[in-house]
């Protein structure tokens, strides 16, 4: 298994980043070690979660996670399943608007 990569919100200088919460957090809280059991994943989880949910760039860093995406870790309050579901439902409904009648007729149109 490919080791996590190291947090983008601890190593790179962007708009959002200086002012994310973790940043004065241990990494371990939001990366899992490996062979990490499933009662201390889902503790560690919670408590990554309650530090996103007192940080102020909350949705920009779920963006970005959604975004990249990033495979590992707790970003923007989503554990990385989570934002598996997230993605899934969002290509679901991207393909769905795809495929509805008057799809593409504005730009056919147009
Ligand atoms: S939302 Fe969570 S992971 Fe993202 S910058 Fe804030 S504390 Fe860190």
């Amino acid at each position: 298994m490919p080791e996590p990569r190291v947090p983008a919100r601890a190593a790179e200088d962007g708009p959002w980043h200086a002012e994310a919460v973790c940043r004065r957090d241990e990494a371990g809280l939001f990366f899992a070690p490996s062979k990490e059991p499933t009662a201390a994943r889902l503790s560690r989880e919670e408590a990554a979660k309650r530090v996103c949910a007192r940080c102020p760039v909350m949705v920009a860093c779920r963006e970005h996670a959604l975004l990249q995406p990033e495979p590992y870790g707790v970003w923007g309050g989503l554990t990385a399943a989570e934002r598996r579901v997230v993605l899934a439902r969002m290509r679901r409904r991207s393909a769905e608007l795809r495929q509805a009648p008057g799809a593409g007729s504005i730009a056919a149109a147009g």
